[in-house]
């Protein structure tokens, strides 16, 4: 094996991996293989990103025709049919009015690109005061300077100096004296929503200019939305003319059974991010989905002037163009979001097996996801988990850990036979630890 000391690892305690690697060298569908060349069931999806499953040919296919044919194109100023194309797919295949696409490469840079057309939105319109952000206690929204500012992960947060001024946090909607076992969305915790108010009050609308929550939060342990709540915060932002940011990055693309959230839930924001499974996690892309109305307040301008000062490099990739176009194909001819919700079902009663079995205070679930939260170890936050994870790992199942909080989020082709799988080497190995 190669030295592995040149690579800063995200993520990543550096030097207990170092010193115990965990190496995948291929994928197929639904499995890795390690270096020591085991199978591992991929219960995480990658990181939430692959949900048709590794390796598909026609995705392959489809990024070496498109390197061959146009490896790059400058994307200002100039253009190139891919990125159209897949800009009218994805605006017809995401539900309600959003009628534009602006494209990214990652989800922490569509939050970033979504913050800024929010807060540049109101200035075109006139209202330049509404500059004040909104996130959540608990929201993870990247890792640029808007994203953790937005975000409420302490350690994402504390090392990084004075981050976005003009920022407040509506709290989180978890309880586990209120909501602990629940099946999809939780009775108990709408009226969350009504901390806004408060806000809006100490600040006055006229200052505030976007709110963004993960309609599911994922990354911080699978937080599922108290009935009625995103239907409220739809209202008050309503009322106070403050727009909606949904960060679908993790719920976008048939990960809930419907095509986006926004579906599932029936509440329609006024922007979306998503990345992750818009190219089945092959190539790095991002997009952000502005609701009717937002481009057509950048027109005003000359016509031969910029409308929006923004953009990267890569927005709108030939490379990732065409991953995306041929992952698109993959979800509509194999009606991958319709087979998640059919699957979901099967999914919940066997996540819901974890009751009663050792070290498991939760369980959450909704669509293809599932929380499952440990009692931490007193003193040692997140070392159960950990363990876990890597006891799983050397068992053969792939899953994402949180605090003392494992994430599942399995490809979408999974089968009955894989969940049972799953079901069966986390119960073994969290029976099996102190
Ligand atoms: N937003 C949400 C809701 C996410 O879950 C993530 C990643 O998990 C991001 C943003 C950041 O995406 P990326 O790691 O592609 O920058």
């Amino acid at each position: 094996m190669t030295n592995m000391d040149a690579y800063w690892m995200p993520f990543t305690a550096n030097r207990q991996f170092k010193a115990n690697p965990r190496i995948l060298v291929s994928a197929k569908d639904m499995h890795f293989t390690s270096d020591d060349n085991r199978s591992i069931l991929d219960g995480t999806a990658g990181l939430w990103c692959v949900n048709a499953g590794h390796a598909r040919e026609t995705i392959a296919e489809a990024v070496k025709q498109q390197v061959l044919n146009l490896d790059y194109a400058p994307a200002f100023q100039m253009g190139h049919p891919a990125a159209f194309e897949l800009a009218e797919r994805l605006v017809k295949l995401i539900p309600g009015n959003f009628d534009r696409v602006f494209f990214t490469n990652s989800g922490s840079e569509s939050v970033e690109t979504a913050l800024k057309i929010a807060i540049a939105y109101h200035r075109v319109r006139g209202e330049g005061t509404r500059q004040r952000l909104i996130g959540r206690v608990r929201g993870y929204h990247g890792v640029g300077f808007g994203g953790i500012s937005v975000g409420g992960i302490g350690p994402n947060r504390k090392f990084f100096g004075s981050l976005l001024t003009g920022v407040d946090h509506l709290p989180h909607t978890h309880n586990l004296d209120h909501n602990a076992f629940s099946r999809k969305q939780p009775e108990w915790g709408a009226h969350l929503a009504d901390e806004l108010e408060g806000i809006v009050a100490l600040h006055d609308a006229s200052n505030i200019a976007a709110v963004i929550v993960e309609p599911l939060a994922g990354s911080t342990g699978v937080l599922i939305p108290p009935k009625g709540y995103l239907e409220r915060l739809r209202a008050i932002c309503d009322k106070y003319g403050i727009l909606l940011i949904f960060d679908e990055v993790i719920t976008g693309f048939g990960r809930l059974g419907a095509s986006f959230a926004t579906e599932y839930f029936g509440v329609v924001p006024d922007i979306v991010t998503a990345a992750k499974g818009i190219t089945n996690g092959t190539v790095p892309m991002g997009a952000v989905f502005v609701k009717e109305g937002i481009y057509d307040a950048f027109m005003n301008a000359p016509e031969n002037a910029i409308e929006l000062f923004h953009g990267y490099t890569y927005s709108g990739h030939p490379v990732a163009c065409a991953a995306a176009l041929a992952t698109l194909d993959i979800y509509e001819e194999e009606k991958l979001f319709e087979r998640a919700d059919k699957m979901a079902g099967y999914w919940e009663d066997a996540v819901h097996s974890f009751k009663g079995v050792r070290h498991v205070i939760d369980v959450r679930n909704l669509g293809l996801v599932a929380g499952i939260e440990l009692e931490s170890i007193a003193g040692k936050p997140g070392k159960r988990a950990f363990d876990c994870f890597t006891k799983c790992y050397e068992n053969g199942l792939l899953i994402r850990t949180t605090g003392d909080i494992i994430a599942l989020s399995p490809p979408l082709i999974i089968e009955k036979e894989h969940i049972d799988r799953i079901v069966e080497i986390l119960t073994g190995v969290l029976q099996g630890m102190e």
